[in-house]
């Protein structure tokens, strides 16, 4: 394979690797609603400690909502299962007031002419 280095377009790995959230490969479906709010959570960088404050439940009772999450999503780490987090957020999140959520929901945003 020929790399080129001349400031051509990158190839979207999303693609290639079916790791987007469209395809559904995370079977975010199979994840319970706490599963999935604890999900929404982990996306933000937390620590156990501070998500059992926030949902009101037991540090443990988190590891175990995460060693699901991490199995049901296909992955080995908590921290694959936030990155997961990160990129399904327009999936997970359901607040309309939400800034993170892409404008449109086309998946590409053109940049607005200065
Ligand atoms: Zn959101």
């Amino acid at each position: 394979m020929t790399k080129r280095s001349d400031g051509g377009v990158a190839p979207c790995p999303y693609l290639r690797t079916g790791h987007d959230p469209g395809f559904g490969v995370w079977r975010l479906e199979s994840l319970t609603d706490r599963e999935r709010e604890v999900l929404l959570l982990l996306g933000t960088g937390l620590g156990n400690r501070e998500l059992a404050r926030r949902l009101g439940i037991a540090e443990r009772t988190v590891k175990a909502h995460i060693a699901n999450i991490v199995g049901k999503t296909g992955q080995e780490t908590r921290t694959q299962a936030a990155i997961v987090s990160a990129l399904a957020h327009d999936v997970l999140c359901s607040d309309d007031s939400c800034t993170r959520h892409l404008a449109g929901g086309s998946g590409r945003r053109r940049p607005t002419a200065a």
